[in-house]
C-alpha cells in the first residue's frame, strides 16, 4: 500500500498514521518526525527547519524534498509506505508524482481526514508531545498515553500565536493538494471525528474499497 495523509495539524494524522501503519505493515514516514529528530539531534538539517518550525512556516522545498526522496529510497519502503505531513504544498506533491511515477511506484491513495477548525484549535492548544517516542497527551497527563514517559512538553508551535499561522499556512499552501490528488482520482476523505480506533477503522474500509 503506497498512501498519504492529508489534514489540517490536529486532526490525528500521526496517530492514525500509526495504526495505519501497522495494520499494512509499511513504515510511516512523518517529514515533522524527521525534522524534530533532526533538531534534537543538532544536524545540519535540523538548524536549517527550526526557525521556519518555530514560526509555523513551511521548510523550504529544496530542503523537505531531497529528504523526503531519500528517505523513499530505504529498503523498508519496498512493501510499500505511509507519508503523514508530506507533500504540504502543491510543488511537493508534483515533485512528488514525478519521483514515483520514475520508480513504477505511483501512490494509490491519498487520505484525507476532515475537521471543523474550532475543534483544531482546542486539540492543538491541549496537546502535549512525549520526549521518547513522540506520541500525543492531553494537557494535564503526567504520562506519556503510548510509552508511559513522564517527560511530556508542549510543541513550540503548539503555542497559541503559533498554531494560528499554521492554519493559515494549511490553508493557502496545503489544502490546494486536496484538490489535486482530487483530480488524478485517488483522494478519499473520511471525518477525523470520534474514537481513535473509529476513525482507523473507517480509513481502512475506505481504503479496501480501493481497486
Ligand atoms: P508536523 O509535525 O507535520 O505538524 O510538522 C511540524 C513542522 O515541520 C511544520 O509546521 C513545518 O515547519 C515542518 N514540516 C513538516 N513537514 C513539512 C513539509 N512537507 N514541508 C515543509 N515543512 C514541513
Amino acid at each position: 500500500m503506497r498512501l498519504l495523509l492529508v489534514g489540517p495539524p490536529g486532526a490525528g494524522k500521526g496517530t492514525q498514521a500509526q495504526f495505519l501503519a501497522a495494520h499494512y505493515s509499511i513504515p510511516h514516514i512523518s517529514t515533522g518526525d524527521i525534522f524534530r529528530a533532526n533538531l534534537k539531534a543538532g544536524t545540519e538539517l535540523g538548524n536549517q527547519a527550526k526557525a521556519f518550525m518555530d514560526r509555523g512556516e513551511l521548510v523550504p522545498d529544496s530542503v523537505t524534498n531531497d529528504m523526503v526522496k531519500d528517505r523513499l529510497t530505504h529498503g523498508d519502503v519496498k512493501n510499500g509506505f505511509l507519508l503523514d505531513g508530506y507533500p504540504r504544498n502543491v510543488v511537493q506533491a508534483q515533485v512528488l508524482r514525478e519521483f514515483l511515477t520514475a520508480n513504477q511506484t505511483p501512490l494509490q491513495a491519498a487520505l484525507e481526514l476532515s475537521i471543523a477548525a474550532n475543534e483544531i484549535i482546542k486539540r492543538l492548544s491541549s496537546r502535549r508531545t512525549c520526549r521518547t517516542c513522540g506520541a500525543p497527551s492531553e494537557a494535564g497527563a503526567t504520562n506519556c498515553s503510548s510509552c508511559n514517559g513522564t517527560d511530556l512538553y508542549q510543541r513550540e508551535d503548539d503555542k497559541e500565536e503559533v498554531i494560528a499561522r499554521r492554519l493559515e499556512v494549511y490553508e493557502e499552501q496545503t489544502a490546494p493538494i486536496i484538490a489535486f490528488y482530487r483530480s488524478e482520482g485517488i483522494l478519499l476523505t473520511i471525518p477525523a471525528v470520534g474514537t481513535v480506533s473509529e476513525i482507523t477503522e473507517q480509513a481502512i474500509t475506505a481504503l479496501s474499497r480501493l481497486a
